[in-house]
């Protein structure tokens, strides 16, 4: 068998993997990075850039849809919209393979050596990789000083429902054969609200299933009010405090808070219930690391507890996103060149592409108050901000939350559309470690939905003007 020797090994393409090893390259470490799928892991193959393609599909056809349906104040009218799914589908699939193919240039121009095929840990320095059937590869072993452990994360399955036939996970429902006429939705998370609501606006009737007592469960109430109220303009039936107990049939049994059942018909049942560390089936325990739980715990340098072991992304755990696994995996490769860094982030933000869009870094009123932080917010409607009203959308708000004694910014949230794009100015805030007056006295172009953000600065500083 032929053996490989470098200093950084990368087991996972993903966003985590894939980011160390581009930045390996740059800093001249000899590193081999192992895909057993494909370059771009979760993220780019049927994670982030997929569902963000197939919301944006559903939105457009739900544009059209909507002006066919009614007289539009704007003068627009649509005559008999339709949607070629598969073409929708390879749209989308393109998108997928023009970043695949681009992870896999950056890598090759920073000269790391791309093997594929599934990894197997044999200790702390070696790992053995099988290559794909009829592939013609031969195993190769590869020996390393540095482990790099970036595996990524799976979905959680429901023992009594597990996946297949009419029950999918998000990987099936982003690449559909058709609009399924009866979805029901397990999970009011993020995977269950961004893909329930474009499956809705594809043409399908969405049922969604909660067991908490609202959806978006970790985000504050106010926050989720204009994604509930546009969930039900948009028809799609929330059933929230119920417990699903598995299929009959074509049906899925259900049972609310007051022990009452009910069957919802479904051609599909998507079941977005979470997401876990995959940490199994390719030698892990051989190294026998602590945990956190059901992920590898790290400290704030992404170190396991065996000495070069490293782990980076989803399988830490919690936020599983994918800005935090590049984030770890670019300053992993910083540490193994010699650099001093740390994971310190004063904020991840977080993004929920529902309709309308949430958006939040830092703490919220609560969080602030939880850490027993003398904390101020304040929050700006965009009722009352002019751009809101030219693209109709005046639903949601922007809120900042500061500290009493000094103005010190710790947290923003937003809802609204197209709020997704205010992340960089929120977090660089918090980051920069701006004060209420830094933003207030900045100029915001205008008409922006960002006027919002500097109003909202305003309003906790006790003189907004626009409202
Ligand atoms: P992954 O992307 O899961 O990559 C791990 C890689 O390791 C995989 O390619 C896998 O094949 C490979 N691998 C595993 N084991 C082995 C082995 N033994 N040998 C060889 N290769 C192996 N996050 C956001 O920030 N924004 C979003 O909008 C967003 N949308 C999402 C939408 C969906 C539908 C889903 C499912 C996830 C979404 N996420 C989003 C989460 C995001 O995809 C993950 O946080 C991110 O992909 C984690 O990166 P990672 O590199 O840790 O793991
Ligand atoms: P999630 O944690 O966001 O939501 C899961 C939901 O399912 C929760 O509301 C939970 O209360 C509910 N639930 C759990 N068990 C249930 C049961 N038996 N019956 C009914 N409801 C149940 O998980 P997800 O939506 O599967 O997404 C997984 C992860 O993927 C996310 O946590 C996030 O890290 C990542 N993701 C991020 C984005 C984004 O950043 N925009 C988008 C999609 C996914």
């Amino acid at each position: 068998m032929e053996t490989i020797n470098t200093t950084l090994l990368i087991i996972g393409g993903g966003p985590a993997g894939y980011v160390a090893g581009i930045r390996a390259g740059q800093l001249g470490i000899p590193t081999v990075l192992v895909e057993g799928a494909q370059p771009g892991g979760t993220c780019l193959n049927i994670g982030c850039i997929p569902s963000k393609a197939l919301i944006h599909a559903a939105d457009e056809y739900a544009k059209t849809m909507h002006y066919a349906a009614q007289t539009s104040p704007l003068g627009i009218k649509v005559d008999a919209p339709s949607i070629d799914l598969e073409k929708t589908v390879a749209w989308k699939d393109g998108i997928v393979k023009r970043l695949t193919g681009g992870v896999g240039a950056l890598l090759k121009k920073q000269g790391v050596r791309v093997v594929r095929g599934w990894a197997r840990v044999l200790d702390g320095k070696t790992v053995e990789v099988q290559p794909h059937e009829g592939s013609g590869q031969e195993p190769v072993r590869i020996r390393c000083e540095h482990l790099l452990l970036a595996s990524g994360s799976h979905a959680v399955e429901l023992p009594f429902m597990p996946f297949g036939g009419p029950v999918i996970s998000s990987t099936e429902a982003l690449s559909p054969s058709e609009v399924p006429r009866r979805m029901v939705v397990v999970g009011a998370g993020y995977i269950g609200l961004e893909l329930g609501t474009a499956f809705r606006k594809l043409g399908s009737q969405v049922t969604v299933v909660e067991a908490a007592e609202r959806i978006l469960p970790a985000y504050d109430a106010d926050l989720v009010k204009p994604v509930a109220s546009s969930l039900e303009r948009l028809g799609v039936e929330v059933r929230l405090a119920t417990s699903v107990l598995g299929m009959e049939g074509e049906r899925v049994k259900v049972r609310d808070a007051s022990g009452v059942e009910a069957y919802l018909e479904a051609d599909r049942v998507l079941v977005a219930v979470g997401r876990k560390p995959a940490t199994t089936g390719w030698g892990l325990e051989h190294l026998m690391l602590d945990m956190n739980g059901r992920a590898v715990k790290v400290d704030e340098q992404c170190r396991t507890s065996m000495r070069n072991v490293w782990a980076i992304g989803d399988l830490t755990g919690e936020p599983m996103l994918a800005h935090r696994a590049m984030a770890q995996g670019e300053m992993v490769a910083e540490i193994i060149a010699g650099k001093r860094r740390w994971f310190h982030p004063a904020a991840i933000p977080a993004v929920c592409y529902t309709d309308p869009e949430i958006v939040v870094a830092g703490m919220s009123p609560g969080e602030a108050a939880a850490a027993g932080i003398d904390a101020i917010s304040a929050s700006f409607p965009f009722s009352a901000n002019g751009r809101a009203m030219t693209i109709e959308s005046t639903d949601g708000f922007v809120r900042v939350v500061a500290r009493k004694d000094n103005h010190l910014i710790l947290g923003w949230q937003a809802v609204g559309v197209g709020v997704a794009e205010l992340a960089a100015g929120f977090t660089q805030s918090i980051e920069l470690g701006a004060q209420l007056e830094d933003v207030a006295r900045t100029i915001h172009a205008h008409p922006t939905l960002g006027e919002a953000v500097q109003e909202a600065a305003l309003r906790a500083l006790g003189h907004a003007l626009h409202i």
